[in-house]
C-alpha cells in the first residue's frame, strides 16, 4: 500500500513544528495556514482520530473572544452554526435557602434576556477536534501520529524534536519555530523551570474540579424556568452556574441532538476537600446535598464519563521565547473555568504567535521587540485571568456580593477586553507600550476588598443582575453588554476603527460609578465620601479623561484613512448605475 504523502520519511524539517494537536495546537495550525499559506507546518499528536472523537477533554463553553476568533480568523462560522449548539450567555443561580434546591425556582437567578451580538457556541470537544484535524490536514499540515519523547531548543539553529509512535517507530523532526501545545505535559515550562502552580503565585487561588458528561438528559428540568423571566432565548442552551459556599457547579449542553450535558464542580480547598469529589458517586452525593435540581438533571440521563483535576490553575513565566519557541494553551496558563476564558486566552496567544512568526519569516527588523511586547501582554493577561478568581472562596456563596462582583467584571469584559480583541489592539506594540493593559494599575484591586467587607458584615446590598437596565443609572451606565462599544460592526472591516481609548474611558467611568453605587448601598453617604472611595473614583475619572484625549487623537489620525474594505465598497458603489424602472404596458 502506498504511504500517504504526509508520512513520507523524506521531509523532516518544517518552518513550524507544533507539539500537541489538542484545541490550541489545532487552531494555531489552522491560523498559520490562513495567515502564512506558504509555510510548512507539522503537528505531533499521539491520539488517533477515534480517540480524539471520544469525549475526553474539558472546555466546552466559548465566550465572545474565542467565538470571534473562530469565526473571523479561522473562518469557522458556517461550521459552528451548522454543528454546535448556540451559547446564550451565562446564567447565575443562588439557592434562596441552602436547604431547598429541588427546582430552579428555588434559586435567585439572573437570566440572559436575549441572544448575544457576537454569536457564541458550546463545543463538543471530541467532535470539534476531530473535525478541525480534518480541516488542518486538508490545508496541507503534516500530522505525525506520535508522542514527543524529547526535544532540544535550537539556540539560534533549528529546534530538534524526537518523536515515538505507538508502534515504537522513531522519527526526528527539526523546526525553525517550535510551538508547545502539549497542555498539562508542560514540556517547555518544565525544561525551563518556569511553571508556577502554588497558590501564593496565583493570587491565593487553590481550587480543584470534578465533572461528568451525561447523555440523554431532560433539558426541561432547567429550560422551563427561564421562560418565567420572558427570556427570548433558551436557558438550557446557556452556560448555567449554580453557586454554594466555596464552590460553583456548571451545566453546559454539548450537542442538541443527543442532549449530552457537561456537569462539573469547581471547589476551593479553603472550604472543600478534593477527597469529597474524587469519584462519580461522590460527585452525585455532592449534587444531592447542595443542588438537588442538578442531581435530578444528572439522574435523568446516562453518565458517559467522570474526570477530576486536583490542581487546574498554573502560569508560566515565559510564553513567547526569544529563541523562536512559544507555549500556548494550557502549556502556558490556566486559571479557572468560571468565565470560560480558556479558549479566549488561546485566541490571544495564537494570534500573537502567528504575528511573530510572520514578522520573523519576513525578516522584519522589529520582530523581536514585537515578540517581547506580546510575551509581556500574554503573561499579563494570564495573570489578569487568574486575578479575576481571587477570593472566590469568600464570595461565591453570597448572592449579593457575587452578583455585584460579576457586574463589575462584566463591565471590564464587555467594555475593554472584548473590544481590545475585536480591534486586535493586543497586536499593536505601540498601544501595549502606552496603555500597558494588563498592568497592576488597571487591575481594580480594591473592589475585591470592598466585596470581602460586604461578605464579612453579612449585609444585603441588593442583587446586581448584569442583564438588567436598572442597576447603574444614567445614559453612560447601561448594562455591560457587547453592543455598548461603537464600531463593533465596522471593526470587522478594519479592526482599529474600534477606538479602544473610547472603550477604556467608558469602562473606567462605569467602574467609578460602580464604586460609588456599591459604597452608597454598603455604607451610605459616609461610604461615598470616605477618602479611599474619593481617591479611587478620582483616579478612574482622571484616567478616563486621559482616554478621551487619546480617543480624539485616534479619531483624528484615522479620519483621513480611506483604505479599508468599507471604503473600497463605497468607491465601487459610487460607480453603480441603478436600473431604470421598465415601463408598464397596460393591456
Ligand atoms: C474544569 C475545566 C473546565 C474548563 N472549561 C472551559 C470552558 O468551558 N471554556 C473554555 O474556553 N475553556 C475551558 N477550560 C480550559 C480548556 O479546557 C483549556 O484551555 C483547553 O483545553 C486547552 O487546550 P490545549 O490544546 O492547550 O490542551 P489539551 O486540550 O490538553 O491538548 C493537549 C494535547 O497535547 C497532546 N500531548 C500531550 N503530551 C504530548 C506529547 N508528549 N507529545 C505530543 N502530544 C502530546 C495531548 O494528546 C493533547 O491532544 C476548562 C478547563 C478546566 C480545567
Amino acid at each position: 500500500m502506498p504511504m500517504p504523502a504526509n508520512q513520507s520519511a523524506a521531509v523532516n524539517h518544517f518552518d513550524v513544528v507544533i507539539m500537541g494537536g489538542g484545541y490550541a495546537g489545532l487552531v494555531q495550525a489552522l491560523h498559520l495556514t490562513r495567515a502564512l499559506p506558504g509555510a510548512s507546518i507539522a503537528i505531533v499528536e499521539p491520539r488517533t482520530l477515534e480517540e480524539i472523537a471520544a469525549i475526553d477533554k474539558i472546555g466546552e463553553s466559548t465566550v465572545e473572544i474565542a467565538a470571534n476568533f473562530m469565526t473571523r480568523d479561522l473562518g469557522l462560522a458556517n461550521y459552528l452554526a451548522g454543528t454546535c449548539p448556540p451559547k446564550y450567555g451565562l446564567n447565575f443561580h443562588w439557592a434562596k435557602v441552602a436547604e431547598k434546591t429541588e427546582t430552579a425556582n428555588d434559586y435567585f437567578s439572573s437570566w440572559v434576556p436575549q441572544g448575544p451580538k457576537i454569536p457564541c457556541y458550546q463545543l463538543h470537544r471530541g467532535r470539534f477536534e476531530r473535525d478541525v484535524t480534518g480541516m488542518v490536514e486538508e490545508a496541507g499540515v503534516t500530522f505525525v501520529r506520535a508522542e514527543v519523547s524529547d526535544f532540544t531548543f535550537g539556540e539560534g539553529q533549528a529546534h530538534t524534536i524526537e518523536t515515538t509512535a505507538a508502534s515504537g517507530t522513531q522519527r526526528t523532526l527539526t523546526g525553525g519555530h517550535l510551538v508547545d501545545a502539549c497542555g498539562r505535559a508542560f514540556l517547555t515550562a518544565r525544561k525551563r523551570g518556569t511553571l508556577r502552580r502554588k497558590p501564593e503565585d496565583l493570587f491565593g487561588l487553590d481550587s480543584f474540579s470534578s465533572w461528568i458528561r451525561v447523555k440523554g438528559v431532560d433539558p426541561s428540568i432547567i429550560a422551563a424556568i427561564a421562560q418565567n423571566r420572558r427570556s427570548s432565548v433558551s436557558g438550557y442552551f446557556a452556560t448555567n452556574h449554580w453557586f454554594g459556599d466555596g464552590h460553583w457547579v456548571w451545566t453546559i449542553p454539548l450537542c442538541g441532538d443527543e442532549d449530552i450535558v457537561s456537569i462539573g464542580v469547581v471547589a476551593h480547598r479553603q472550604r472543600h476537600s478534593p477527597k469529597d469529589l474524587n469519584s462519580e458517586d461522590k460527585l452525585f452525593a455532592f449534587l444531592a446535598e447542595h443542588h438537588e435540581v442538578l442531581h435530578t438533571l444528572a439522574k435523568s440521563g446516562e453518565v458517559e464519563d467522570f474526570k477530576a483535576l486536583v490542581r487546574p490553575a498554573h502560569i508560566t513565566d515565559e510564553m513567547l521565547g526569544e529563541d523562536n519557541w512559544y507555549a500556548i494553551g494550557d502549556a502556558a496558563h490556566f486559571g479557572d473555568p468560571f468565565y470560560s476564558m480558556g479558549t479566549s486566552s488561546i485566541a490571544f496567544m495564537v494570534t500573537s504567535v502567528t504575528e511573530v512568526i510572520r514578522a520573523k519569516l519576513a525578516g522584519e527588523k522589529n520582530a523581536d521587540s514585537k515578540r517581547a511586547a506580546f510575551d509581556e501582554f500574554n503573561i499579563g493577561w494570564g495573570r489578569v485571568a487568574i486575578h479575576t478568581i481571587r477570593d472566590h472562596h469568600l464570595h461565591l456563596g453570597n448572592a449579593s456580593a457575587m452578583s455585584w462582583r460579576i457586574y463589575f467584571e462584566y463591565i471590564w469584559w464587555f467594555g475593554f477586553w472584548v473590544p481590545l480583541f475585536i480591534g486586535r489592539w493586543h497586536l499593536d506594540p505601540a498601544f501595549l507600550r502606552l496603555i500597558k493593559p494588563t498592568s497592576q494599575l488597571l487591575m481594580p484591586e480594591e473592589a475585591y476588598e470592598d466585596l470581602t467587607e460586604l461578605v464579612e458584615r453579612g449585609v444585603n446590598v441588593g442583587f446586581a443582575d448584569p442583564y438588567r437596565e436598572d442597576v447603574l443609572l444614567g445614559p453612560d451606565f447601561c448594562p455591560p453588554k457587547d453592543d455598548t462599544v461603537d464600531y463593533l460592526a465596522e471593526s470587522a472591516y478594519e479592526p482599529q476603527r474600534l477606538n479602544i481609548y473610547r472603550a477604556l474611558g467608558m469602562t473606567l467611568r462605569k467602574s467609578a460609578w460602580w464604586v460609588l453605587r456599591f459604597q452608597w448601598r454598603l455604607n451610605g453617604v459616609t461610604g461615598v465620601l470616605r477618602p479611599r472611595t474619593l481617591r479611587r473614583v478620582g483616579v478612574m475619572v482622571g484616567r478616563s479623561l486621559a482616554c478621551t484625549a487619546l480617543a480624539l487623537r485616534h479619531d483624528l489620525r484615522s479620519a483621513g484613512k480611506k483604505d479599508t474594505c468599507l471604503d473600497e465598497f463605497d468607491r465601487e458603489f459610487a460607480t453603480y448605475v441603478p436600473p431604470r424602472p421598465s415601463s408598464v404596458t397596460e393591456s
